[in-house]
């Protein structure tokens, strides 16, 4: 027996071995189950924060009175630590379109120096990007600390949602999909959209139709089914579907046209069948081609459009041709280029109704401002109005563009609230690029860019209908040595010949008073850029304005408004092709000899100019006005 005994014990030792084994084992897989809790479930730790608008977020971060301290950004989500706590509070979601900055969410405190950081911190919050959520550290302190018991009934309540998911899986799955795009995502309404009254009332009839189409099918109303947002880059036609949509509140599958071309072949055709059924499935609804030109541009164009384009293209088509009359879907498209659109896509039955978008005017430029200037915090006698004056021809992304800069440079020069130094200083960066105070310029070089320049203003201040000189600054700015502003009165469609030609001299203005001062060997490649846009300007003015001297009055337009394809050929003879050199020649050589004779006869001027900007840098309207006040426009200028 007593043998028996080893074995028993070896037995017995086997058994509780085992069990230990088990045991261990069990242990182990609850705690790989509790990592993978996490690893899926990180916003358990949510449930104790308080959810709350990301624009809410943006408006208290851009404020310096505001109490977010930090901001800690993982993926789409927001944790926020309010001032005075030491743990985040408040959570918010960013939706899918556009990164945080775009949205308004900017790091004032990025870029400050060292030494301003902590007061800049002390009124804006701290940014941080966390590129992935840090598992290990936070799983292992709630190893340590939370009880094995609560993790017990974790590991089970996460069973249950395991086996609940594995139910439900391929439904929430097409639901999320179609929650992407619904009308959940952040409402955009007409109220985000400033200006463009025009087109607004135009889509006012497309809102309506989906917020009751029962009431036109009563009448028989044929509704349109594509609507084509023609305009500039820049001038809202994302916004303003993403609007549409907002106001009917339908959902809003959305797709660019740019995206089709980095896919593989066959798949830019099931996409689109896939947007239009699941569009259909949820009607009243919307979709949005974006940039379709990428897509949809003519075949013969650039030698023609390549397979897979046609073959998405066609779907397009199809899919458009097989609409019935109800059912309840729009297709809205946008782009920048009506003219480069295949014609079938604008036949009766598509794209048939269009809708411009167009550039804004000054109150609508003033509008726009004050829609990004919202939330952020002004000083108070910021001049809004006076930037919208000075911001002719630029978009609506420009101005958004122009305040996001403006709070930028508020915050990097340690500032409480955006002034208008700030607001000048934002739009000259967007106009032309950042200042570049330290780029190096020998004495030679500030002298001849400080005499470029004058001849500029000194030009366009004397010639008669030139708009008026605004800034002079010799501060390398992006690509240029300095720059001469010349800001119109008013905003205009129009500009006469005169006006053109003025424009024409005093961009020459610049060579020619390098000429002037330090001989015709002396000059530099610093106009190149000023001669080219006197030969885009007079070209345009000879082959698209018929303002030349032989060709007055013509222009020889090609088959597809204006774009020549070598298929079609120029549209004129060899020989009015020579004639059409000759005029470009002509306009700019009068250019010349016209800023020429104004800097000979003022050449005082002149010099007095180039002294001031080699000793002030940068001169302002009311500082340039006592310096040119005596300058003349001499006969051989003169054109009328
Ligand atoms: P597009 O699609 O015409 O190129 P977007 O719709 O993408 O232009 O506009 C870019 C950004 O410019 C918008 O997100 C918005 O911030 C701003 N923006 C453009 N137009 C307007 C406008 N009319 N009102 C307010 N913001 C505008
Ligand atoms: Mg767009
Ligand atoms: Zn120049």
């Amino acid at each position: 027996m007593a043998e028996n005994t080893p074995k028993n014990m070896a037995g017995r030792s086997n058994n509780s071995g085992r069990s230990n084994t088990v045991r261990s084992v069990a242990f182990t897989f609850i705690l790989v189950c509790l990592a993978m809790l996490f690893i899926a479930n990180m916003n358990v730790n949510n449930t104790t924060k308080t959810e709350v608008a990301l624009s809410d977020v943006i408006s208290r971060a851009n404020d310096p009175e505001g109490n977010i301290a930090k901001i800690t950004v993982t993926g789409n989500t927001l944790d926020i630590t309010l001032k005075g706590k030491d743990q985040p509070t408040e959570t918010s979601r960013k939706d899918g379109s556009g990164t945080l900055y775009e949205q308004g969410l900017i790091d004032y405190c990025k870029d400050v120096k060292e030494s301003e950081k902590a007061k800049c911190e002390e009124n804006y919050p701290v940014i941080e990007y966390k590129e992935s959520v840090d598992v290990t550290g936070i799983v292992f302190d709630v190893l340590l600390t939370v009880l094995p018991i609560i993790a017990i009934v974790i590991f089970f309540s996460w069973m249950m949602k395991q086996a609940n998911a594995a139910n439900s899986q391929s439904m929430s799955f097409g639901k999320s999909r179609a929650r992407l795009y619904g009308p959940d995502k952040k409402k955009v309404t007409f109220n985000d959209v400033a200006g463009n009254d025009a087109a607004k009332q135009d889509l006012t009839e497309i809102v309506d139709f989906l917020k009751s189409p029962k009431k036109y099918e009563r009448l028989g109303a044929k509704i349109p089914r594509g609507v084509l947002l023609a305009g500039d880059p820049g001038t809202g036609k994302t916004l303003m579907a993403r609007a549409v949509a907002g106001e009917a509140n339908v959902p809003f599958f959305s797709i660019s046209g740019s995206e089709f071309a980095e896919m593989f072949v066959g798949v830019g055709a099931s996409r689109v069948r896939d947007l239009f059924s699941k569009a259909k499935k949820n009607a009243p609804s919307i979709i949005f081609i974006d940039e379709i030109d990428a897509v949809a541009h003519k075949r013969d164009a650039r030698g023609g459009a390549g397979r897979e384009d046609e073959q998405t293209l066609n779907q397009i088509l199809v899919e458009m041709d097989g609409f019935d009359n109800d059912s309840g879907v729009i297709v809205m498209a946008a782009t920048n280029r009506v003219d480069m659109l295949d014609k079938a896509l604008l036949r009766p039955g598509r794209f048939d109704r269009h809708v411009n978008v167009t550039l804004p005017e000054r109150k609508d430029r003033l509008e726009i401002l004050k829609v990004h200037f919202k939330g952020k915090p002004v000083e108070a006698d910021v001049d809004l109005e006076s930037l919208a004056k000075k911001t002719a021809g630029s978009s609506g992304a420009d101005l958004a563009n122009i305040a996001n800069e403006a709070a930028i440079t508020a915050a990097r020069e340690g500032h409480k609230a955006i002034s208008n130094a700030d607001i000048t200083e934002a739009f000259e960066r967007v106009a032309i690029g950042p200042e570049r105070k330290s780029k190096v310029m020998n004495d030679k070089e500030r002298k001849i860019t400080a005499y470029h320049e004058a001849g500029h203003a000194v030009v366009g201040h004397v010639l008669p209908d030139s708009d008026p000189v605004h800034k002079v600054t010799i501060i390398p700015r992006g690509a240029t040595g300095g720059v001469t502003w010349f800001l119109p009165p008013e905003d205009r469609n129009y500009k006469n010949i005169y006006e053109l030609k003025d424009i024409l001299a005093r961009a020459m203005g610049g060579r020619m008073a390098e000429k002037l001062v330090f001989g015709d060997d002396a000059i530099t490649t610093g106009a190149s850029s000023d001669l080219k846009n006197v030969a885009a300007l007079s070209k345009s003015m000879i082959v698209e304005e018929g303002m030349g001297h032989i060709l007055r009055n013509i222009v020889f337009p090609g088959e597809d408004n204006g774009y020549y394809t070598i298929t079609t050929g120029k549209p004129y003879s060899e020989k009015t092709s020579e004639l059409i050199d000759a005029e470009v020649k002509a306009l700019s050589d009068e250019a010349a000899k016209r800023a020429e004779a104004v800097l000979k006869a003022n050449k005082k001027v002149l010099d007095a100019l180039a002294e001031e900007l080699l000793k002030h840098e940068t001169l302002e309207e009311k500082e340039l006005a006592p310096i040119l006040k005596d300058a003349k426009l001499p006969a051989t200028a003169k054109l009328h």
